[in-house]
């Protein structure tokens, strides 16, 4: 097969520079605000064991898993999200640190995900876990951080989609139900099927009661959200877990209406997530322009204890950066930055080559991005490249000027040139705009 056949894997992606631009800035946001809450950051492998990946990622999640022997024949997988490696790294080598742990993880995660806007097999999250408390408060903190992230971005409308699986699990335990059929029955509610899910509820022997309280709770949802709860509240008298769950919800809700984190915030009682390990409170950010969640995130109290480790509390939360990217693009919100100058230096002639390297170097110490010349065009060519490149300014190197000192700077918008002395060149750049 000739190269000229080759092209990305179907659902990769080559990120061209401006959008390669584009994610980085986001990821800086990420990180920023990682710093502002105190969440450390971590680096983990892309790849990991089969078995810890798959524990409890749920069937959604496993099905899509890249798997595949190494070379020395162990079962491992490229990760499907960050969750697994952080409580694999508090149940073992952090598992004698004092607690809370906040860590803060970004990369590449990988699943085999039918490819479509604003899902791809390797796409990009930012990820946040708090670790060793099963408090409000830490609750609150997620949503916080996810609520700073988004507006920092630059997404000017958002809302989070907010629930409780323990309502739903409370109740189906209360039923009798085993985790593998409640799992069964929160991953079709997770895809809105909840005829389906009432239906495989009622073949495993629920009470008739159960069926009434489930099919009023999946049509329980708004922005209000405390009068939401106290309405859960009612439909699930008598299930004394699911009671507790919503008394929880209503805690978190209520500390963040205290903190005046104003988000928009709609609470939906039905709402389930696919993953399996979530013991508590979930919650989804999404924008009006995407009918895909830009953010998956929730309480897990038991993951890290079955990785082995001290049983943990935790809450954490995932933002898809491909999303958010989207959506800041759909919303046109990513602010101007501050463009920075940019030189192209060109030696008159051949000899010249040394001093425009030198040049460069002079610029990039203070901070001004420079690129040289380097297919040995004449300057008329060069200076013609540089214009099309939108380059603000060209920095010419010849002889006569070199002997004073100095150097020629044009000014590639203005179309005006003059000669300055090298000790004044950074100077005259950085003081001057191209538009
Ligand atoms: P999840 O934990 O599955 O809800 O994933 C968390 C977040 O990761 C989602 O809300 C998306 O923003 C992002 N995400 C998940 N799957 C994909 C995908 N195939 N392509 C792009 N982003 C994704």
């Amino acid at each position: 097969m000739g190269t000229s056949a080759f092209k990305t894997v179907r659902g990769m992606r080559d990120f061209l520079p401006e959008q390669a631009k584009l994610m980085k800035y986001i990821e800086g946001k990420a990180r920023r605000v990682a710093e502002l809450y105190g969440y450390k950051e971590i680096i983990t492998p892309i790849v990991e064991p089969y078995e810890l990946l798959s524990a409890k990622a749920g069937e959604e999640v496993r099905s899509r898993m890249f798997v595949f022997k190494d070379l020395g024949g162990r079962d491992v997988a490229l990760r499907p999200e960050f969750t697994a490696s952080v409580a694999r790294l508090v149940a073992t080598t952090l598992k004698n640190e004092p607690k809370p742990f906040r860590l803060f993880c970004v990369g590449s995660i990988y699943r085999y995900d039918e490819p479509q806007k604003g899902r791809y097999r390797e796409f990009w999250q930012s990820n946040y876990e708090l670790m060793g408390s099963d408090k409000p408060e830490a609750d609150a903190e997620i949503l916080m951080l996810t609520n700073s992230l988004m507006k920092t971005a630059g997404l000017k409308k958002y809302c989070f989609k907010i629930g409780h699986v323990g309502i739903l699990r409370g109740i189906l335990s209360e039923e009798k139900l085993d985790d593998r059929a409640q799992n069964a029955i929160l991953q079709l509610m997770d895809k809105k099927l909840y005829e389906d899910a009432l239906r495989l509820v009622e073949h495993s022997g629920a009470s008739k009661n159960c069926l009434t309280t489930l099919r009023n709770l999946v049509k329980l949802k708004g922005s209000k959200t405390l009068e939401v709860v106290e309405r859960i509240k009612e439909h699930v008298e008598g299930y004394t877990k699911a009671m507790d769950a919503a008394e929880n919800l209503y805690e978190i809700l209520k500390l963040i209406l205290e903190s005046r984190c104003e988000v928009d915030m709609n609470v939906e009682a039905g709402f389930a997530r696919g993953l399996e390990y979530y013991t508590g409170m979930i919650v989804e950010p999404s924008v009006p322009e995407l009918d895909i969640a830009l953010g998956g995130g929730g309480r897990y109290d038991r993951l890290i204890e079955l990785f082995g480790g001290e049983p943990t509390p935790a809450v954490g939360i995932a933002h898809g950066i491909d999303r958010i990217m989207l959506a800041l693009q759909l919303q046109k919100g990513m602010e101007e930055a501050e463009e920075e100058k940019t030189v192209m230096v060109i030696p008159v002639k051949e000899a010249l080559k040394g001093e425009a390297l030198k040049t460069s170097q002079v610029l990039r110490d203070v901070g001004i991005s420079a690129e040289v010349e380097v297919m040995g065009r004449k300057v008329a060519k060069a200076l013609e490249d540089a214009d099309r490149r939108k380059m603000d300014y060209a920095v010419i190197i010849g002889e006569r000027e070199l002997k004073e000192g100095a150097v020629v700077i044009r000014n590639l918008l203005k179309r005006e040139q003059k000669t300055v002395k090298i000790e004044k060149m950074a100077e005259t750049i950085k003081g001057r705009q191209r538009s």
